[in-house]
């Protein structure tokens, strides 16, 4: 049988680099290679004026002023400069943070961090579907609450909360939101005005541009939210990041993140399209079930947990035909089952077997039948053989 090549369904973890936004990239680091800091000189001033693009890039996908845009090493750095910097900023005013159970780690560890500080965090629970209920978070706040973090969508089971009714209830108590968006910039539209978001975590790399690269929303009027740098040094980036400026990085994120928000609406039905399709097809199999909310969720994920299958038996079998993950690409390296899965009220096995499919640009119909395939007959053979 001819070799076929490997379907790649990994998107939630990361994507390649669109041709376009490494064309852009190029010239910057050998040509236009002067810091951007280093304003005696035209080299200086061609960086810096391809920064201030990608700075505009960002802030008009968000619906923010140039100014606010941070540019950090990606979404990790980005979270922990939002929670930190708050909490370092505002701790005299009081020391309570909430978010959810089923934040990436970049949002659970820094918190983690600040409650042996001696902060004090509330970690929502979520509804078998995946979105947290208002209701908790309206019972949840308390006088000295002063950040709410709840990521827009989910890096597992791409499930979207609904950021807009979050930053209303946050704005009404004058608690600053925080959004980790770095699943959602791109593919579902963002408006830090009309949803009330004060802080938000981008990056690169999930949206076809390069790694070590992403922003933070840093919001500066009504209110203006102050952080606490967690970098020290030379004063870049109005003293809120210091270090070099990574010119080509920062030039690839714009063009990525432009390029994302043009080709959105349509990319978004063509990838639902695929995705259900994709659903269709595995339900071939009987005890196999969806995770997170079946219509308020990213075009580009599929999540499934699957009965009566050992889930690292499944993922070596698959893993020659698709590339995908099980839960986070940073928690598959782990033999615990992922924190998400087991929030949505899944066992350890079924928590274990899950597979996690994750769409792209490049994604095709044909690509969807044969992984569909690939994992129906794996799953059968698996389950025959107990
Ligand atoms: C990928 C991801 C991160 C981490 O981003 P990096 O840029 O790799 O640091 C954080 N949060 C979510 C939701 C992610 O999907």
């Amino acid at each position: 049988m001819r070799e076929q090549p490997l379907i790649y369904l990994d998107h939630n973890a990361t994507t390649p680099v669109e041709p376009q936004v490494v064309e852009a990239m190029l010239p910057f680091f050998s040509q236009y290679f002067g810091n951007p800091s280093s304003l005696n000189h035209s080299l200086g001033w061609q960086a810096e004026a391809a920064i201030e693009k990608a700075r505009e890039q960002l802030a008009a996908a968000i619906n923010a002023e140039p100014v606010e845009i941070v540019f950090t090493s990606g979404a990790t750095e980005a979270n922990n400069l939002a929670i930190k910097g708050v909490a370092e900023s505002y701790m005299a005013d009081g020391q309570h943070i909430i978010t959810v159970e089923t934040e990436h780690s970049a949002v659970l560890e820094p918190c983690r961090y600040l409650e042996r500080l001696g902060f004090s965090v509330t970690y929502l629970p979520v509804q078998p579907d995946g979105l947290v209920r208002l209701a908790d978070l309206e019972q949840a706040f308390r006088p000295e609450t002063i950040l709410v973090s709840i990521m827009t969508a989910n890096n597992e089971i791409g499930v979207l909360q609904p950021i807009d009714k979050i930053g209303a209830l946050c704005r009404d108590r004058n608690v600053i939101f925080h959004t980790d968006a770095a699943q959602a910039l791109g593919k579902v539209a963002l408006d830090v005005q009309a949803m009330n978001i004060d802080l938000l975590s981008m990056t690169a790399h999930k949206l076809y541009g390069p790694k070590g690269i992403g922003a933070l929303y840093v919001r500066r009027k009504n209110p203006q939210v102050r952080l606490a740098p967690q970098m020290h040094g030379g004063g870049q980036e109005r003293g809120l990041r210091s270090g070099t400026l990574y010119t080509p990085q920062i030039v690839g994120l714009g063009m990525a993140v432009s390029l994302m928000v043009a080709g959105q609406p349509q990319e978004t039905s063509r990838q639902a399209g695929l995705r259900d399709r994709l659903w269709q097809s595995v339900q071939a199999l009987p005890n196999i079930h969806l995770n997170g909310h079946p219509t308020q969720r990213l075009a580009n994920n599929l999540s499934v947990s699957i009965e009566g299958v050992n889930g690292t038996d499944l993922l070596s079998k698959l893993r020659h035909q698709v590339a995908l993950s099980s839960g986070s690409a940073c928690s598959a390296q782990k033999t615990s089952p992922s924190h998400v899965i087991k929030a949505l009220g899944r066992n350890d096995s079924l928590a274990k077997a899950t597979l996690r499919l994750g769409l792209g640009k490049g994604t095709t119909a044909e690509e969807i039948d044969r992984a569909s395939a690939a994992v129906v007959s794996a799953v059968r053979s698996l389950r025959a053989i107990r």
